[in-house]
């Protein structure tokens, strides 16, 4: 048992009854009086289909306005929240339900259809499968059924890792955890009740998820946009009184481009990047336009940022991910200081393990990452510690290739992999998604040679149609030759 705090919803409903929860651009308005009212009604509607305290119960939808109060409601049932990608495959699904011991699934409206699929093959749970926007609330008769505290040590959600470097694997959240990830970032981003949110990233997955989690805590408006459209987002910044987003790379550009000459207005103090490399151009591009960018690195297993670049260190630190949050600790395993090692990472916001998976020893957790830190603390994320490629016994990092080859015209994404070689042991060699017609690669390897040490610079240059990714989006470099094989079987 561990340290209990009154139920979040219900303190805001003492605390803010009339301040707006969430709202849509189209109209939808929720104050948190409201949300806690619709939450305990479909808190009943859950328990009345069987679900118990305990249960481990999946939801695989888009993002909509009743998903925050499926999430409320299952907390006040006591449920364990498992969030699906609705991105994957269904046979990526099947192992997911398999692997949580999900006894309930509840989807969206656009992943219904994907999900009678997905059961077909899964090991059947116990509750039928229901869609959520097809439940009716049901009036409240007994509040004592449901938990007016949260229990700090309580497991509240399962969220699948991207899967980016292996299988995906099962991050267990305490209360706790989305608690103090929570704090943490509103002493560092100054955030709190009188600020709105724009929330376009997925609920299913960490980024999204922890805004809720701070409307929740702090008494904040989250402003919800259901699809990424560049211009209702701008829109909605330039009209609607939001003060902070948060977006990954393609999002910033998105927004930027469409932003052209304009500026956005004071009140908007945050734009939270983070979930990968930034190319620095980019960033450099954002400054000029006085877009206040927060640099962040984070994961599923730190429950979203545990470091983050605040925009008055940005001019002097560009590419760094700023340092690490006020309740994290965050250091690189390695003894000389100012060098790449692995990141490691400890504070009250860290997951404690995976589900199904044997637990971790240590207090503090290894990222699989690499990083340095300047002299000045500041960190700087190189690369994953799988993805690095060891050529005649020195260390080369695809993400500094990478980004160096998207820099030649032509080069639209470019990813970069080891090959095993007899006299280096592995060379860099890599993969491009070109405009159109053919780069010359004898011009490319000259380009790279002015940027990067000769070790650095790929040994061959593959063309490839598209990268492959995961359903995050992010490049998986391990299939980089399976990718490019499977074109040309498909071409022949
Ligand atoms: P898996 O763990 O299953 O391989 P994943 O690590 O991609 O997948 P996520 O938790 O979604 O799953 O992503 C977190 C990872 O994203 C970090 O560990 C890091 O590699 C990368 N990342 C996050 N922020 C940054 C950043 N600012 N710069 C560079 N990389 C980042
Ligand atoms: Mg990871």
């Amino acid at each position: 048992m561990g340290e209990k705090i009154p139920h979040w919803l219900d303190k805001q409903n003492e605390l803010n009854p009339d301040h707006i929860a969430l709202e849509t651009p189209e109209g939808t308005v929720m104050n948190f009086n409201e949300l806690r009212r619709e939450s305990l009604k479909m808190a009943e509607s859950l328990l009345e289909k069987g679900i118990k305290p305990g249960d481990h119960v999946a939801l695989l939808a888009e993002n909509s306005s009743e998903f925050p109060i499926y999430i409320h409601a299952l907390s006040y049932v006591g449920a364990t929240i498992v969030l699906l990608n609705i991105r994957l495959t269904p046979n990526e699904l099947v192992y997911q339900l398999n692997d949580a011991q999900v006894n309930c699934l509840i989807t969206g409206k656009q992943t219904e259809v994907k999900a009678l699929e997905v059961l077909e093959e899964a090991e059947a749970p116990v509750i039928p499968a229901f869609r959520m926007d097809k439940v009716a609330r049901k009036a409240v008769t007994d509040r004592t059924h449901f938990s007016k505290e949260i229990d700090l040590d309580q497991v509240f959600t399962m969220m699948y890792t991207s899967g980016t470097t292996g299988r995906p694997k099962a991050v267990m959240h305490t209360y706790g955890n989305h608690w103090y990830s929570a704090i943490a970032s509103a002493l560092n981003l100054g955030t709190g009740s009188k600020d709105k949110w724009l929330l376009c990233l997925p609920m299913f997955h960490v980024s999204g998820f922890s805004v809720l989690m701070k409307s929740v805590i702090y008494g904040m408006t989250v402003h919800l946009v259901n699809n990424f459209d560049e211009r209702v987002i701008n829109e909605s910044i330039m009209e609607r009184g939001v003060t902070h987003i948060s977006v990954v790379t393609v999002m910033m550009q998105r927004l930027m481009n469409n932003l052209q000459e304009g500026i956005y207005p004071e009140h908007f103090r945050c734009m939270l990047l983070g979930g990968g490399p930034v190319p620095e151009p980019l960033l450099q591009q954002a400054a000029t336009k006085g877009i206040p960018v927060f640099q962040t690195y984070g994961m599923t297993e730190t429950s979203s940022q545990i470091a983050t670049l605040s925009p008055e260190s940005a001019n002097q630190k560009i590419g760094s991910a700023g340092k690490p949050l006020s309740l994290a600790q965050l250091w690189i395993d390695n003894n000389n200081a100012g060098e790449v090692g692995e990141i490691i990472v400890k504070g009250p916001m860290v997951s404690s393990g995976y589900y199904n998976h044997p637990s971790r020893a240590e207090t503090y957790f290894r990222t699989g990452d690499l990083g340095y830190k300047d002299s000045e603390g500041f960190l700087y994320v190189v690369d994953r510690v799988k993805d690095m490629i060891i050529s005649g016994g020195e260390n080369v990092y695809p993400a500094e290739i990478e980004s160096v080859l998207t820099g030649y015209p032509g080069v639209i994404e470019a990813g970069v992999t080891g090959m095993k070689d007899d006299k280096w042991g592995e060379v860099p060699v890599a993969f491009l998604v070109v405009d159109n017609g053919r780069i010359n690669q004898e011009n490319l390897s000259q380009f790279c040679y002015k940027s990067l040490a000769k070790y650095k610079v790929p040994k061959e240059f593959h063309q490839i149609q598209q990268l492959p990714r995961n359903a995050s989006n992010k490049l998986m470099r391990r299939e980089l030759f399976s990718a490019l094989e499977k074109e040309r079987n498909h071409e022949h």
